[in-house]
């Protein structure tokens, strides 16, 4: 049976890695709605990857204005919204995450806006089109629990996105919606070619694998189906939690 039958969903950054693997599993289960994302190249070949089921809305999650019309045009393209993955985030354009003596005060909001203050907002221009019994997904990161090099910015925001999963959902809890935080591990997405030069992309891969127990990457189709779950009635009773899907990489390496 489609888990996602008739349901209405918004993938913020879904014209990429995790976002289109969520799409994905997502149209597989027999859900509509929209994906986002500012690359209106990406954008126009996931709606064409995805069918006739999913429509392309462009904008930038770190403006107000762009948030307001992707949900506003949403709601009056499907007439509701039942679930929510607040994904775009990660690298930000032309700002390596840095070691600290190199973070200067503009790349540090640069990261800040895009991973929390962007999660918080978009949740909030949401809201006012969300169903009752609807599901909200934030993407965090295993980074909020592991420590790796040159990523505490990164890490903390995320950490905090995690956090703002358990607030939000009581916050919500009045209206029926349910709010929790997918923690992926390393996914093998275009993100790593933004943070690493394509000559040691393979090199640096390898040693995140060799964190991994599993012995390999997650793939975005994997937070696909973990998605899936979240979003739909199988996690009816999962309220203000994290879900860490990272190969075991966090608590049993
Ligand atoms: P990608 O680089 O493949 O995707 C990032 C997505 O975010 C793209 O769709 C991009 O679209 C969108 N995006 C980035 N900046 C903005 C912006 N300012 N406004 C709107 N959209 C934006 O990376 P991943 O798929 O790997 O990352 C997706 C999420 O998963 C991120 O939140 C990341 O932090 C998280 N994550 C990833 C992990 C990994 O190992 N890959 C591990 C843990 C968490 P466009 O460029 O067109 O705007």
């Amino acid at each position: 049976m489609s888990k996602l039958k008739n349901k209405v969903a918004v993938i913020t950054g879904g014209n990429s890695g995790i976002g289109f693997g969520i799409a994905e599993a997502f149209q597989q289960e027999g859900a509509v709605g929209t994906i986002t994302g500012r690359n209106q190249a990406t954008l126009t070949h996931s709606v064409q990857a995805l069918g006739t089921s999913f429509i392309g809305l462009p904008g930038d999650v770190t403006k107000m204005a762009d948030l307001e019309r992707i949900f506003k045009d949403t709601f009056e393209r499907f007439g509701k919204i039942d679930a929510l993955v607040v994904n775009a985030g990660g690298v930000v354009d032309g700002t390596p995450m840095g070691a600290i003596m190199d973070v200067t005060e503009g790349s540090y909001d640069g990261y800040m806006d895009l991973n929390l203050k962007s999660a918080y907002f978009t949740v909030q221009k949401a809201l006012p089109y969300l169903n009752e019994g609807a599901s909200i997904i934030l993407i965090g990161s295993s980074a909020a629990h592991r420590a790796a090099p040159g990523m505490a910015i990164y890490a903390a925001a995320k950490a905090a996105v995690i956090s703002l999963a358990k607030g939000l959902s009581l916050d919500l809890l009045a209206r029926k919606i349910r709010v929790n935080a997918l923690s992926p591990g390393s996914i093998d997405t275009p993100a790593f070619d933004k943070m690493v030069p394509q000559e040691q992309l393979a090199q640096v891969k390898q040693v995140w694998i060799d964190l991994i127990p599993v012995g390999r990457m997650g793939l975005p189709s994997e937070m696909g189906k973990a998605a899936v779950f979240l979003a739909s009635d199988d996690s009816s009773f999962v309220v203000g939690t994290e879900l860490l899907a990272d190969g075991g990489m966090t608590n049993i390496s």
